[in-house]
């Protein structure tokens, strides 16, 4: 079976020198367990983070060791009565090609008519919960309200606009690397949409949304979340999801310095991590299986072969490579 170990940490921008892909055995089953063949692997943004060697919410990755996150895969062999070989199952033991895992740690998945198995990696899995929490749990999203969502051609963010869109709001505005991505969100009923690389983001801003916004769904931090506190209008909310463009800084970056405007316009910034909301999870499956099943809400993948090349899909996460889900599907 092979695998990826992180081979050493990065310095800023990650390269593929720091994995390595490695041959190693596959162990015995004992009592309990299960072996899996991964068939599709997600590479997240959160994983830049476990690559420093600082404690977080999550533990570092170890050098030389193999790395974790979540697969979706195929029971080939059980020792446990719980689980038997042909299921289709969703585990944390990602980037290697064969698992093996106490069947309590692994949840078992309803294959979806027309869907792939890899929706539980995306729309049906923690992009969607993290969108759908963050537009309507911790912003508080109410119909009519006007929302801003950066990193909008991504798998949280396209969901996170749909939803809005989806629950009522009057204005949906999101933001994207490339003009491709433009068109892609215009596509997905996006109101409005912009290339931050176009222009400052204060700028394009400002012409996407001339009567303010109400709720700012931050996956990318720094000058995005300065110029959605400046164009918040009064008791305006942010879900701080994410702040993809400083995880390659290896110093702390400065803050948005109109943090002043909180106290006039009372707005809130409330951060928060899908991992502390499993309790919406029936709630969430129920409607996005709905909005699924009905063409409601459109998922898009950017899929990648092979375990050899899970390190470039991750890369290419974390420089836009992505339209959607970045999914490695092994053969
Ligand atoms: P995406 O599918 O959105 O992929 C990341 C995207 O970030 C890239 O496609 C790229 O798109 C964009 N990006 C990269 N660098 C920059 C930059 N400097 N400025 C602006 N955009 C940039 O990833 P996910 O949907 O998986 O995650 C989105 C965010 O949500 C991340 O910040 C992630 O950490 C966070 N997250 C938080 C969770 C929580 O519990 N709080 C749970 C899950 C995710 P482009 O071409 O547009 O630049």
């Amino acid at each position: 079976s092979r695998e990826i170990h992180l081979a050493s940490r990065p310095q800023g921008k990650p390269t593929l020198d720091n994995f390595a892909l490695v041959e190693a055995t596959v162990p015995v089953l004992g009592p309990g367990q299960v072996l899996i063949r991964n068939r599709f692997l997600s590479v997240d943004p959160y994983m830049r983070g476990r690559m420093k060697d600082a404690e977080s919410y999550v533990p570092p990755y170890r050098v030389g060791e193999v790395m974790d996150g979540a697969a979706v895969g195929e029971v080939i062999e059980s020792e446990a009565p719980e689980l038997t070989a042909g299921e289709l199952v969703l585990h944390s033991r990602g980037w290697r090609e064969y698992a093996v895992l106490e069947a309590t740690k692994v949840t078992a998945l309803r294959p979806q008519a027309g869907l792939s198995p890899s929706v539980y990696l995306g729309a049906l899995g923690v992009p969607g919960l993290t969108a759908y929490v963050g537009v309507l749990d911790i912003a508080g999203m109410q119909p009519g309200e006007r929302v801003f969502v950066s990193s909008a051609a991504g798998a949280v963010g396209s969901l996170a606009g749909q939803i809005a869109k989806l629950r009522g709001a009057s204005r949906v505005i999101g933001s994207a690397g490339s003009a491709a991505k433009v068109r892609y969100l215009e596509g997905l009923g996006f109101d409005a949409a912009f290339n931050y690389q176009d222009a400052p983001v204060g700028e394009s801003l400002a012409l996407a949304a001339p009567d303010g916004i109400d709720v700012y769904f931050d996956n990318v931090g720094g000058d995005h979340l300065a110029a959605a506190i400046d164009r918040l209008r009064r008791g305006g909310r942010v879900a701080v999801c994410g702040a993809i463009s400083v995880y390659n800084a290896d110093s702390p970056v400065p803050g948005p310095s109109n943090l002043s405007l909180l106290i006039g316009k009372r707005l809130t910034l409330r951060g928060f991590l899908v991992g502390d909301h499993w309790n919406r999870m029936p709630e969430f499956v129920a409607e996005m299986s709905g909005w699924l099943r009905e063409g409601k809400i459109r998922f898009d993948e950017t899929v990648v072969d092979g375990i050899e090349h899970a390190a470039d899909a991750f890369l290419g996460v974390l420089q836009g490579d992505n339209t959607g889900k970045m999914i490695v599907r092994l053969d």
